[in-house]
Order: C-alpha cells, then sequence, then structure tokens
C-alpha cells in the first residue's frame, strides 16, 4: 500500500484563478520538483507533517463536515509527484476534485485524469521562476486536460522580465485549446513584489494577441487568510 507524507489539511478560501472564493478543503503535498525563485510556499515536511496511506487520508477526510465545502484542492509542492498515492487515495473521494499542477507531468496526470474534474495549470516562464524552458511539456499536459474535457485555466506567474517571445508561446498554448489565461504578479511575503505600472501593461501586451486572459493575484493572501 502506497503511503506518503501530507505538509498539511485545512479549509480555505481559494484565492486564485477560476474557483476563487469558493471554500475548499486543501491537502498539501511535500515533494516539489521545481525550484522557483518566487516560491515562499513552506511544502517540505516538518515536525507537524503527518505520514498517510490512501485510506487513512479518505478517513480523515471523511471527518470532515464538508457540506459547505466546494472541492477539495490537491496543492503542494506538486500533487503529482504523488500521483501513485493519488490514484489510490482518490478512489475513495466522492466531493470533486481540483489540482493546482507546475503542468509538466502528463504520464502522471493520466493516471489520475478521470479521478479530477478541475485544472489549474501554472506555465512557468523562465524569466519569473529562473528555471528553463517547459514550453513543450505545458503543451502535451495542457492539451491532455482539454482533450479529457476538464474545467482547465492556465495560471501564469510574472514579473518585469516577462519576454513576449514567452507571452506568443503561452498564447499559442491557450488558443489552441480554448482556455483561460490568469496572469499573477509574483508575490512574496503577501507583497506584489512586481511595480504597480507594469500590471495593466503585461496584461495589454497578452490581449493583443489573446481575449481570454484576466489578471488577479493572490486574493487569500489579501484576505489575510491560507
Ligand atoms: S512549483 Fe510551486 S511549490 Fe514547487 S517550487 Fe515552484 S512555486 Fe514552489
Amino acid at each position: 500500500m502506497t503511503q506518503t507524507q501530507i505538509k498539511e489539511i485545512f479549509t480555505s478560501i481559494q484565492g486564485e484563478g477560476h474557483l476563487i472564493g469558493y471554500t475548499q478543503l486543501f491537502i498539501r503535498f511535500c515533494k516539489c520538483d521545481f525550484k522557483c525563485k518566487y516560491c515562499d510556499t513552506d511544502y517540505k515536511p516538518d515536525a507537524t507533517s503527518e505520514i498517510y496511506t490512501a485510506n487513512s487520508l479518505a478517513e480523515r477526510i471523511k471527518s470532515y463536515d464538508t457540506k459547505n465545502i466546494h472541492s477539495i484542492c490537491l496543492t503542494g509542492g506538486e500533487p503529482l509527484a504523488d500521483a501513485a498515492f493519488l490514484k489510490e487515495f482518490l478512489r475513495n473521494i466522492t466531493l470533486p476534485v481540483h489540482i493546482e499542477t507546475n503542468a509538466t507531468r502528463t504520464e502522471d496526470l493520466k493516471e489520475i485524469i478521470n479521478m479530477v474534474k478541475y485544472v489549474s495549470a501554472n506555465i512557468k516562464l523562465p524569466s519569473a521562476y529562473g528555471g528553463k524552458d517547459c514550453f513543450k511539456k505545458h503543451a502535451e499536459f495542457i492539451k491532455m486536460c482539454k482533450q479529457a474535457r476538464k474545467d482547465t485555466y492556465i495560471k501564469i506567474i510574472f514579473d518585469e522580465n516577462i519576454t513576449d517571445d514567452e507571452i506568443k508561446k503561452c498564447v499559442d498554448i491557450a488558443k489552441e485549446n480554448d482556455l483561460e489565461i490568469v496572469l499573477q504578479p509574483v508575490t512574496k511575503g503577501g507583497k506584489i513584489t512586481v511595480k504597480s505600472r507594469y500590471l495593466p501593461e503585461v496584461l495589454e501586451r497578452f490581449r493583443q494577441k489573446y481575449w481570454h486572459v484576466r489578471l488577479i493575484p493572490q486574493v487569500h493572501k489579501m484576505l489575510s487568510v491560507r
């Protein structure tokens, strides 16, 4: 039986993307295969993290009063780094499932896609996250979400260094799959680090190429909730 370490389980208000404002039950996984320079998510295991089997985590979830909970949010870290665990765990879950992912692990997503309803697919911009170009992997991943008819949006975390080439590559993926882009300025320590004059400018650079783009900061941080 597979088991994994879970950083934390909590209910809160979703502060990003399509499901913004809904109450979700968040499960934070402890692994991640990226090292984004803007990351301020505390996902690494610590003394309070707990090890669960698929069954024991499902039991824990059942102990919550879920009548006012819109959906479960699998977050991290990168939940798909635990795909084998998720495959067992999600079989026992009745609430709709939303996954927040770095949108590169297509083979892992295939394992669980039938048990997922919503996908927040984060395209990583080299100019902002500080790593290599993953656009090919993102394109493959997002195409699969679309083909499987998942409720998907594309999240893009950006700063002042975003390039025209990155914008074009993001827009190409969004257009090909007819999906919405949600732009999110880099936030650190609860503060947006992108100067405000750049925000409409970046939005406009996208909108010159594609109509279906919104800019939304991390609302949960403005609300001072998790
Ligand atoms: S993918 Fe997410 S959790 Fe992982 S390092 Fe990047 S921002 Fe942090």
